[in-house]
């Protein structure tokens, strides 16, 4: 029988406080074990949490960010449950009202809603030591302040998923909320997903699969999943509502546990914590403060740029880039051409360094007045290439460099003209040739011609006055 996947998404994504979600710890990645720790993240008996306002700030940028309803009131509870990695034994979440609810964003011509956004903490790490035969726990992660997303199941296609996940991390880097970089977890996807024959509008039983740091782990899990799902619903069987583990080397799932329900948590209202209380003022003013959204931009870019959709989305991919683009084309908006230069040369730059968008030694100014230089004819497009390569290492503004490397066009048309004269004269069988119907010869003497006038010659005016005499 076929199959339709039904999939909803769990998304955890870290935000980018200086500090925990309830106590002074640093927010930070990586370090020694257990280095960032208090009586208040590790749950001592007696302490009492605090809210960083810097985290539910972030929180509802991400509301924003995701096309939600940001709510003015929201309420911490407890989620019990005993697991060494969560030294209090309870987690603080966002249970009855979260901060955020009924978002939506569209990918591959589908809406996708989003039923909720709330914030909670992170729990520790386990260490598993095989050889030792121990497991050892690191609480550096215990209390990091997460939002977690849910959507409502309405992906139908792996792509769907994909492009989703895609979009989330990238609006989450623009708002500032999460530096969305999955390979070190700081955003982590958890997939529901159940199989119904096609036709049918009645979900089957899911399956969970917990923590998920790539785009592709997502793709192949749930390629995976579907296929194991299939298998059991063709013999007959019932798939068993149970949290499972994508394992990367062996590109299956294998059972975990069986799926808890909301009641096994028994959710109750954090009594240490008020409510959160957020005003119209304080959301206007945080509406306010957003950049614009990577999709938005991209609308913009192909839409009234006119650029390439392939382009927009290379130039979208990264804010700083995106940014610097921006300023480029809002000062001289040749689109296309800022676009073409920063594409190929200067990401070929930044690739062969190591050096992002953010550490340019020059500006956007500097960029737009060599495009400018170049569109005007002031110098070649070779030259433009050569002397953004310049810009980029020295930081020199491009008139500068021109000058210094003689690069600026020679639009002097008695100079060429002799120089023309020149090679014709010292090149006779050549011009011969071509007037015999050797074409290729041209070439050559193009390349002579340029030879003596120099780089700073105007490649399309020597050509113009070379073409002439010889065919006079
Ligand atoms: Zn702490």
């Amino acid at each position: 029988m076929r199959y339709v996947p039904v999939i909803g998404l769990e998304i955890h994504a870290e935000m980018l406080t200086n500090s925990k979600v309830f106590c002074g710890c640093a927010n930070e990645f990586g370090g020694a074990q257990n280095d960032r720790v208090c009586p208040r993240c590790s749950g001592m008996p007696g302490t009492l949490p605090v809210v960083n306002q810097g985290a539910v700030m972030l929180a509802a940028r991400a509301g924003f960010a995701l096309e939600c309803t940001v709510n003015n009131y929201s309420a911490f509870d407890r989620k019990n449950y005993f697991y060494p990695d969560l030294p209090k034994a309870y987690q603080i979440t966002q249970f009855q009202y979260p901060i955020c609810t009924n978002g939506h964003i569209r990918v591959c011509d589908t809406d996708i809603r989003i039923n909720r956004i709330h914030i909670e903490e992170d729990a520790g790490k386990l260490v598993h030591d095989d050889y030792e035969g121990i497991s050892m726990a690191d609480y550096n992660r215990c209390g990091v302040p997460l939002i977690e997303i849910v959507t409502e199941p309405d992906f139908r296609t792996v792509e769907q998923v994909q492009r989703f996940v895609e979009e989330i991390a990238l609006r989450l880097k623009y708002a500032g909320v999460c530096d969305s970089r999955m390979e070190q977890g700081s955003l982590r996807v958890d997939v529901n997903i159940s199989i119904m024959p096609e036709g049918s509008s009645e979900f089957g039983t899911r399956a969970e699969i917990k923590n998920l740091n790539s785009v592709k782990a997502i793709g192949r899990a749930i390629e995976y999943e579907i296929s194991r799902q299939s298998e059991i619903l063709d013999k007959g069987g019932t798939v068993v509502q149970e949290t499972r583990r994508f394992n990367d080397n062996h590109g299956d799932t294998k059972a975990l546990r069986s799926k808890e329900e909301a009641h096994d948590y028994r959710y109750f209202p954090e009594p240490d914590i008020p409510p959160v209380y957020i005003s119209d003022e304080e959301l206007d003013e945080i509406r306010r403060s957003m950049p614009e959204m990577p999709n938005m931009r991209f609308k913009r870019y192909t839409e009234e740029y006119s650029l390439p959709a392939e382009d927009a989305g290379l130039i979208i991919a990264n804010k700083a880039f995106s940014d610097f683009y921006d300023a480029a084309v809002k000062i001289y908006p040749s689109y296309k051409q800022v676009s073409n230069l920063m594409l190929v040369e200067l990401n070929r730059c930044l690739n062969d360094s190591g050096l992002s968008a953010e550490d340019l030694k020059f500006s956007p100014e500097n960029l737009a007045a060599l495009v400018k230089m170049s569109d005007d004819g002031v110098i070649s497009k070779n030259a433009a290439k050569d002397i953004l390569r310049t810009m980029f290492e020295s930081g020199k503004d491009p008139e500068t460099i021109a000058k210094e490397q003689n690069l600026i066009m020679s639009n002097d048309t008695g100079e060429l003209e002799a120089i023309v004269d020149k090679v014709i004269a010292e090149n006779q069988d050549s011009v011969e040739s071509y007037k015999s119907g050797n074409q290729k010869v041209f070439g050559f003497l193009m390349g002579q011609v340029i030879r003596f006038a120099g780089k700073g010659a105007n490649p399309k005016l020597a050509k113009d006055i070379l073409m002439k005499k010889i065919n006079d």
